[in-house]
């Protein structure tokens, strides 16, 4: 497809097609979660109809060919981020799983009382709670580089909280919360300056941007499968080998050796060292499916879009006495966050939906940042490649009739 046709791409998401209390849905909330194409759900069903057997452990038919298709996903992986080789494609549970391996293993083996992990002020909880806990494990502290009010974290803060005790920086590419887009190559070099390792949430980056992992050149880059139209329960961690080398096993199990006896066991190499047990066959090859599916569109053209979308939407709600975004970053992507005066925004989400309009409310997983914003907090619509511009004018007017059933604006 060399032209972003976006009612074509809409009809090889099943989901999107129903009617939520009468009317057509408007699926507002992909970054919670995507859909998934159709051609994620053949994989799916695929390998459960065809070639269901455990990989690795088996030389049987089946067993290969599950393999085969399983591994043959490192190098989708590889290839959409750029990274530089497949042994640094880790397969975990998300982002959620591989942010925790690496604040426990990265953290047993270098993190020592006195250090300090730098975290921004727009983190997930999911990048924000694992380097508490390590902290708490190791005598670490964690430093906050934070946001000001337009949810944007300067450069010149981010310096500013790195030291010479900095052991490593994580942060998000973009926020869950607001969108803010971070200039995560930039940061990753100051970090690199200050002897400090990188970790970079690309949770939300990955189904709307051209990663490219060579050119940010951080150490560890995390991502979920269900945030790129894939699975749910499947995602990566990618590092670098000669890093990733380093760290001491994550969880034991088998694969991840290469020889068990009752007083040691010798390790697997990269990658399976760090995969431990059966892992989520089904959900890797159904990832692999996403990547190739969204490697099959013109990704100018798909930034484009959202980009157009997100705009649009901004002007639209603008315009709308008693709304008021929140996160005004130059250069955000896919999420628009706003409050209603005198609304709170559940009731506002829940009025939504009754319009078919699916949208979030509440902290969105990144509770210090609302508070520090001083929002209890927001309701978020999220954009992505399948939405439309006649969906932002129905959001548009699910909100004025919201407004008016409430009251308020
Ligand atoms: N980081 C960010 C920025 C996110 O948006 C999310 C999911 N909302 C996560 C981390 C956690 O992802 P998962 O729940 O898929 O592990």
């Amino acid at each position: 497809m060399s032209v972003l046709d976006v009612e074509a791409l809409r009809a090889q998401f099943p989901a999107l097609d129903q009617l939520v209390h009468g009317k057509p849905l408007v699926y507002l909330d992909n970054a919670a979660t995507t859909q998934k194409a159709q051609a994620v759900l053949d994989a799916l069903d695929g390998y459960y109809r065809g070639d269901c057997a455990n990989v690795h452990r088996g030389v049987h038919t089946l067993s290969a060919r599950a393999g085969e298709r399983f591994e043959a996903v490192r190098e989708t992986i590889r290839a959409r981020l750029n990274a530089t080789s497949t042994d640094g494609v880790i397969f975990t549970a998300g982002t959620t799983a591989a942010i925790n391996l690496v604040a426990d293993s990265f953290g047993r083996a270098f993190v020592r009382p006195g250090d300090e992990i730098l975290v921004s002020g727009l983190e997930h909880h999911s990048n924000l709670v694992p380097w508490q806990l390590l902290c708490q494990r190791s005598g670490a502290v964690l430093r906050v580089a934070h946001a000001d009010a337009d949810g944007v974290v300067s450069t010149e803060t981010f310096a500013a909280a790195l030291s010479e005790r900095t052991r490593l920086a994580a942060f998000t590419h973009v926020s869950n919360a607001l969108g803010t887009l971070n200039p995560v190559a930039k940061w990753t070099a100051l970090a690199h300056r200050a002897g400090a390792r990188v970790l970079v949430d690309g949770a939300q980056a990955v189904a709307h941007l051209g990663v490219d992992l060579q050119a940010i050149d951080c150490d560890f880059y995390a991502f979920s499968g269900h945030k790129v139209y894939g699975p749910t329960g499947i995602g990566a961690l990618v590092g670098k080998p000669e890093l990733l080398e380093q760290l001491p096993p994550w969880q034991g199990g088998g694969d991840m050796i290469s020889h068990v006896g009752y007083e040691c066991s010798e390790y697997n190499t990269l990658p399976w060292r760090l995969e431990a047990g059966t892992p989520h066959i089904a959900g890797a090859i159904g990832l692999g499916a996403a990547l190739e599916f969204l490697g099959g569109l013109p990704l100018d053209e798909l930034v484009a879009h959202e980009d157009r979308l997100l705009e649009r939407a901004c002007a639209e709600l603008d315009a709308i006495p008693g709304v008021v975004r929140v996160g005004r970053a130059p250069r955000r992507v896919s999420v628009l966050s706003f409050v209603v005066d005198g609304a709170h925004p559940s009731d506002v989400a829940t009025l939504l939906d009754l319009e078919g309009v699916a949208v979030r409310s509440g902290h969105h997983c990144a509770q210090p940042l609302l508070e520090r914003l001083g929002l209890p907090g927001t309701v978020r619509a999220s954009f992505s490649l399948y939405n439309t511009e006649a969906e932002v004018e129905r959001l548009a007017a699910a909100l004025r009739k919201a407004l008016r059933l409430l009251g308020v604006g």
